[in-house]
C-alpha cells in the first residue's frame, strides 16, 4: 500500500492543540485526480498502489501506516466577529512528511466527515468546492504565489446536501502547515499562556528558524509573519485575485494562501470587485485586501501581547511598531510587481502613479485585467500592433493617453528590449482559472459525471504563461451569458 514517510510534529504537541478523530466510512471512493509531480516531490511511492487503492487512501477509508489523524483546534474572527471555537470541522490532518527540498508539509484530507469541531456541519466537501480548490490552488502555484497545494481529489459516493444534493468529495491538501492566526487566538482566548508560547516556539522552529536564538523572538516572529503576508497580498493584487473570505482562521502564519472557498480572479477590472455571496458588504473586496491583512495581523498581535512584553503598554507599543511596517512593505512589493508587469526595468518615482492611472482607465472602460496585461507584453516592442490593446477600451482615447505616457517612460530607459519583453511575458499570465471556466468544469462533473473539462483546465493552468493555439477559449473573458457574478464557499 502507498506509504507516506510520516513524521508528525503537530501530533507530538499537547492534547489541547487538537482532537484525535477518524474519517467517515464512505460507500464508493473513486479517484478523480492525482497530482503525480507533487506526490513525487513529497517522496510518495505510487508504484504498488492501483487506482482503487489510491481512491481508498485519499477518501480516508484506508489509513496509511504512520498516519495520526487529528482535527486542529483554532478560533477566528469571521467577518469581524470573534468565534472562540472553530477548529477543523471538515478536515483531518493525517500527518506530516518532509519533502524532497527538506520542507515539512502537512497532508490533510478536506471533506472526510465529521470531527469534534463540526458543530452543526456535516464535515463534507461538495464536489464543486473540491474542484475549485484543486484548480485554483494549483494555478496559484504555477503563477508563483505561495499556496497550499492539491495532491488528490476523490468522489466518495456520498451526497452532500446543501440547497440541493451534490456529490461529496475529498480534497487532499498539502500545506507548509495549517497553523493560522486563529490558532494563536485560540490559546489567547483561553488565557493559556503556556500553550500560546509553545505554539509560537513551534511556528518559529517550523517556519522561521532564522529567528531562533534572537533577543526578542516573539516580536521578530510577528514581524516575520507580517513580512510574508505583505509579499502574499502583493501577489494576489498583481493577479486580480480576490480571496473572498479573509477571516483570521483563513490566514496561515506560513504565508501561504489557504482556504479557496469563494475566491475568484476578476475579469473586468474593478477596485471594489467581490464575488462571495456571503460578503454582502464587500468587506473582502479586491482593493480592501491589504488593509484586511493589517486587520488580521492586528488580531494576531493582540493574541501575542503576553509574549511580547510583561508590561501590557510596552507590549502594545511593540506590536504597533511592527504593524506600522506592513503597508510600506506591501507597497514596495506591489510596486516591484507592477514594474515587472509594465516592463519597467528601472525604478522611477512616479511609477506607482503610472500604474494607478492605468487601473483608473481600466476601471472606466471595464477592461479585462488578465487580457490587458498579457497584451501589453505582446505589444511592448511592437507599437504598431497596439490596436490589440486599444480595442479593449470603450473610449480608446483613454488608452491613447496612457499609452503615450507609458511609451515615453519606456523610452527613458537604457535597458535591453528583449530582457524587458521576457520579464513582462513571465509576469503577465495568459491562462488563469477564470470563474466561468471553473463553473464549466464543475457543471460538467456534477451534472454529467464528465471530468474532461476539469482535466483540460488542470493541464492548461499549470503552464499559465504559454498560449497554445487550442487554448483560445481558455484565454478569453466570459461571454455576457457566461459571466459568474457570485461565488459560494460550499459549506
Ligand atoms: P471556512 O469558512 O471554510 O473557513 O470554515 C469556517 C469553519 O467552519 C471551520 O471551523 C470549518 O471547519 C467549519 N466548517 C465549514 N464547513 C463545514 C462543514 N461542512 N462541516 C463541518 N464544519 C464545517
Ligand atoms: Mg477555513
Amino acid at each position: 500500500m502507498l506509504r507516506f514517510p510520516f513524521d508528525n510534529s503537530y501530533a507530538r504537541l499537547p492534547g489541547g492543540f487538537y482532537q484525535r478523530s477518524a474519517a467517515a466510512t464512505v460507500s464508493r471512493p473513486q479517484l478523480v485526480a492525482l497530482n503525480r509531480s507533487l506526490a513525487e516531490a513529497l517522496g510518495l511511492d505510487l508504484a504498488d498502489t492501483d487506482e482503487a487503492g489510491l481512491a481508498e487512501i485519499f477518501a480516508g477509508v484506508q489509513l496509511p501506516e504512520g498516519a495520526q489523524p487529528l482535527a486542529m483546534a483554532y478560533s477566528g474572527h469571521q467577518f469581524g466577529n470573534f468565534v472562540p471555537t472553530l477548529g477543523d470541522g471538515r478536515a483531518l490532518l493525517l500527518g506530516e512528511v518532509i519533502d524532497a527540498s527538506g520542507q515539512r508539509r502537512d497532508i490533510q484530507l478536506k471533506g472526510a466527515g465529521r470531527t469534534p469541531f463540526s458543530r452543526g456541519g456535516d464535515g463534507l466537501c461538495p464536489l464543486g468546492p473540491g474542484i475549485r480548490e484543486y484548480l485554483v490552488s494549483e494555478a496559484m502555484h504555477a503563477l508563483g504565489v505561495p499556496t497550499t497545494r492539491a495532491l488528490a481529489l476523490v468522489t466518495t459516493g456520498e451526497t452532500a446536501l446543501r440547497e440541493v444534493a451534490h456529490p461529496a468529495s475529498v480534497l487532499t491538501r498539502v500545506a507548509a502547515s495549517h497553523v493560522r492566526v486563529g490558532t494563536f487566538q485560540y490559546f489567547a482566548a483561553r488565557d493559556d499562556r503556556d500553550n500560546l508560547e509553545r505554539l509560537a516556539d513551534y511556528v518559529i522552529q517550523r517556519h522561521y528558524p532564522e529567528i531562533e536564538g534572537s533577543e526578542a523572538p516573539y516580536r521578530d516572529l510577528l514581524a516575520a509573519i507580517a513580512a510574508r503576508q505583505a509579499v502574499l497580498i502583493a501577489h494576489w493584487m498583481r493577479l486580480g485575485f480576490i480571496h473572498g473570505v479573509m477571516n483570521t482562521d483563513n490566514m496561515a502564519v506560513s504565508g501561504e494562501t489557504i482556504d479557496y472557498g469563494p475566491c475568484a480572479f476578476m475579469d473586468e477590472f474593478r477596485a471594489d470587485a467581490r464575488f462571495s455571496f456571503i460578503d454582502q458588504h464587500g468587506r473582502y473586496a479586491y482593493a480592501n485586501q491589504p488593509a484586511l491583512a493589517v486587520w488580521n495581523l492586528s488580531r494576531l498581535a493582540e493574541a501575542m501581547l503576553p509574549l511580547l512584553h510583561d508590561d501590557q503598554d510596552t507590549a502594545v507599543t511593540i506590536a504597533q511598531e511592527v504593524l506600522e511596517g506592513f503597508m510600506p512593505a506591501y507597497e514596495k512589493h506591489w510596486l516591484e510587481e507592477m514594474r515587472r508587469k509594465l516592463g519597467l526595468l528601472d525604478a522611477h518615482d512616479d511609477d506607482g502613479d503610472l500604474a494607478y492611472s492605468l487601473f483608473e482607465a481600466m476601471q472606466a472602460n471595464r477592461v479585462d485585467f488578465t487580457l490587458l496585461f498579457q497584451r501589453l507584453s505582446t505589444v511592448v516592442d511592437q507599437p504598431t500592433e497596439a490596436d490589440a490593446v486599444r480595442v479593449l477600451f470603450g473610449q480608446p482615447e483613454d488608452w491613447d493617453a496612457w499609452e503615450a505616457r507609458w511609451r515615453q517612460r519606456l523610452d527613458a530607459e537604457t535597458g535591453d528590449g528583449e530582457a524587458r519583453k521576457q520579464m513582462m511575458l513571465a509576469a503577465n499570465p495568459a491562462v488563469i482559472p477564470r470563474n466561468h471556466l471553473i463553473e464549466r468544469a464543475i457543471r460538467a462533473a456534477e451534472d454529467d459525471g464528465d471530468f474532461a473539462v476539469f482535466h483540460r483546465l488542470r493541464e492548461a493552468l499549470i503552464r499559465p504563461f504559454e498560449v497554445s493555439p487550442g487554448d483560445h477559449d481558455l484565454v478569453q473573458p466570459p461571454e455576457p451569458g457566461e459571466r459568474v457574478t457570485q461565488t459560494f464557499c460550499g459549506t
